[in-house]
């Protein structure tokens, strides 16, 4: 079946992770990445690592309700693939012992641009996409992964099959998303009467069928469907493509550039590659596909 393919992208992991082990990585190469390092490195002074080194702390804006990228559960300390893309920042400047140096803020879909803005935090993971509208106000590091808008629907539904089907229907999503926009575009007809601030109310007003079917990137939809079992499944083809990036201040190119440097050097590594098949493709059983070259525009 999908073996062929599967062996595939396994070898191309495979290569990519080796490409990595002939890699220096305790220490970097310095300034520009340290990340993985015991030892911290140095940064130019003024710069927003040198800052945030001498504070002792990083603050993280991501999501604290979505399974797999930023689910903030029992633990009380939040878990997921965006996550540990921010530690890998936070670790290229503290070094490897990260206790007590990131604070992680809930930063909901709508207010991540003002949150960096205002400097309520530093960075923001949050499955956040880039795009030319939000570039207006923030910058991005990335991407480091593309996901894709997708339905998520209860398990019976036959009447809900695809982006062409949802005229009618009440379909949530949540303010200041793309998803929100693409369906406003796309599916124009469809009811966009609920919509909330997290993705975890849509899945409520789904499961108590207030709504019939929650629009958002498939692996946010993947994470629901995959802490429900036997209750949702996804139906259609992606519609659109997300690149995820790490928003930061706008004309902080310094910190932007370092962030794609660290990135950069986790794909190098397999770091990446380690982190995904930990926390989105063995979950999901996606495999773990080539990272998204970083876009130093
Ligand atoms: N990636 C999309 C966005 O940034 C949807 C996910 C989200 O709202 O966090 O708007």
């Amino acid at each position: 079946m999908h073996k062929k393919m599967l062996l595939a992208l396994l070898s191309v992991t495979m290569l990519i992770a080796g490409c990595g082990s002939d890699d220096t990585s305790e220490g970097g190469t310095g300034a520009t990445a340290g990340g993985g390092s015991s030892t911290p490195s140095t940064f130019a002074a003024g710069t927003t690592m040198d800052a945030l080194q001498k504070k002792g702390k990083i603050i993280i804006g991501t999501k604290f309700d979505q399974p797999l990228f930023g689910l903030k559960g029992l633990s009380g300390q939040p878990e997921g693939f965006d996550v540990e893309i921010a530690k890998l920042v936070a670790t290229a400047i503290f070094g490897s012992n990260l206790s007590g140096k990131t604070e992680f803020v809930e930063t909901p879909s709508a207010v991540r641009e003002q949150s960096i803005i205002d400097g309520k935090v530093d960075l923001v993971a949050a499955t956040y996409t880039i795009n030319d509208t939000r570039k207006q106000k923030v910058a991005f590091a990335g991407p480091y992964y593309i996901a894709g808008q997708s339905i998520l629907v209860k398990k019976d539904n036959t009447a809900i099959t695809d982006l062409s089907s949802l005229s009618g229907k009440k379909v949530c999503t949540v303010l200041g998303s793309t998803p929100l926009k693409t369906l406003q575009e796309r599916a124009p007809t469809a009811d966009l009467s609920i919509l909330f601030d997290t993705y975890s109310k849509c899945v409520e007003a789904l499961k108590d069928g207030r709504v019939e079917a929650v629009s958002t990137d498939n692996v946010i939809l993947l994470g629901f469907l995959k802490d429900s079992p036997g209750q949702f499944k996804l139906v259609g083809e992606t519609f659109t493509q997300e690149p995820y990036g790490i928003g930061v201040k706008k004309d902080d190119t310094a910190f932007r550039n370092f962030v794609n440097d660290v990135l950069d050097k986790a794909y190098r590594d397999g770091t990446w590659a380690k982190i995904f098949e930990k926390e989105v493709g063995k979950p999901t059983e996606i495999p773990t596909p080539t990272p998204p070259p970083v876009n130093r525009y």
